[in-house]
């Protein structure tokens, strides 16, 4: 056994003096917030990095989704998906929006673009699919579908940080789009986030509403929130920023460890890579059929943990089943059967930049008995 334990992941940091000389910069200008120079440079640089044109910095991952809600009048039913992470339904509920479950696509497990319309009734607005582990979604036929009945959709980004579809940012898709730069991300500002948009309106608008709704000394223009990334986070993701595609490559090495082996295990499923698509490799979840498998998904869960390796069950419990939500009409299991099954079977591997040979080959050793 390992003397450390072997975890799912683990935070991409910055060289420590390196650190320090931006810190010193930051306590010798004493502007610490309030949209100052490392905000400033990291909004642009992260908009080069990622190919988009107008990015808002957060203090976290989940409220651009609430800020996106608001941004966009969004009210009555929003269709989404119970295979996430709870922040994606939250944000919805903490601005008086009744969710409406719909399963997803077990290729992707993002939400399956044949079940949405049957989904959609007079008060639906909006659809807010999440590009699940970074594999993109359908965005042509989600787009399609809301163009027709003239819905927004806000993509719940959180996961797909550098990911491309055939060369372009899948971050321009949909109406807007959100990241989380918390620390278990690909890349990080501690806690963190952003809100892409698509016009310099909306994003003057955007960070009217992530400062109380000042648009000036003494003038308000929206209820809004306070939800400003700081300079020292700002710093640190200016740092990480540098680093983070060496990271990344480390992750692909991984993935195509873990492939190598895997493939001729039988009853363990995992995704492959999708042509035209630069993948970030934020995940590497497998997919346990217990009878091929001879093994429950929990059975091998725990016995990892027996040897020091600590997965996850990304994404189990299905939000659909906690308590706010379980009354809800769409969050009954035979409405959602993939979503469901996929929950039971689910393992997010340990996946991150500091694994070693010995700590995928330990991985490795106890999934291929
Ligand atoms: C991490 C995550 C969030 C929330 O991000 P925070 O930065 O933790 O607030 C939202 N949605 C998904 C899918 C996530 O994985």
């Amino acid at each position: 056994m390992n003397s450390e334990p072997v975890l799912v992941t683990s935070p991409l940091l910055p060289d420590l003096a390196e650190f320090n000389q931006y810190l010193r910069q930051i306590w010798d200008s004493k502007w610490i917030t309030n949209n100052g120079q490392f905000h400033q440079q990291l909004e642009k640089a992260l908009c080069e990095y990622l190919g988009v044109e107008f990015l808002s910095l957060f203090t976290n991952g989940t409220l651009p989704l609430i800020t996106a809600l608001q941004a966009l009048h969004i009210t009555g039913e929003v269709i989404t998906t119970p295979y996430s992470f709870v922040a994606t339904t939250h944000a919805l509920w903490w601005n008086g929006i009744k969710p409406v479950f719909v399963d997803i696509d077990p290729t992707n497990c993002g939400i399956d673009p044949d079940k949405i319309e049957a989904a959609i009734t007079s008060r639906t607005t909006a659809i807010m699919p999440v590009h699940c582990y970074g594999k993109p979604c359908d965005t042509e036929r989600i787009q399609a579908i809301a163009d027709k009945y003239g819905l927004k959709v806000i993509y719940d980004a959180a996961h797909a940080f550098g990911v491309e579809v055939n060369g372009e940012s899948i971050l321009k898709q949909g109406d807007m789009s959100t990241l989380s730069f918390h620390a278990t991300k690909v890349y990080n500002t501690a806690e963190g986030g952003a809100l892409i948009v698509k016009d310099a309106e909306t994003k003057k608008r955007v960070d009217y509403l992530k400062n109380f709704g000042f648009a000036g000394e003494t003038e308000v223009v929206a209820p809004g929130i306070n939800s400003k990334m700081d300079e020292i986070r700002a710093a640190l993701g200016l740092l990480n920023l540098k680093q983070v595609d060496d990271a990344i490559e480390k992750r692909h090495q991984v993935a195509i460890k873990y492939r190598e082996v895997l493939k001729s295990v039988k009853g363990i499923r995992f995704f492959d890579d999708m042509p035209g698509v630069k993948h970030n490799y934020s995940y590497f979840p497998i997919f346990v059929n217990a009878e091929e498998y001879g093994m429950t998904r929990d059975e091998l869960y725990f016995k990892m943990q027996e040897k020091g390796v600590y997965g996850r069950r990304y994404f189990y419990p299905l939000i659909s089943t906690f308590s706010t939500y379980r009354g809800l009409e769409s969050s009954r299991p035979e409405n959602l059967p993939n979503a469901t099954r996929i929950a039971n079977e689910v393992i997010c591997l340990p996946m991150h930049h500091g694994l070693t040979e010995e700590d995928v080959d330990l991985i490795i050793s106890l999934i291929n008995k």
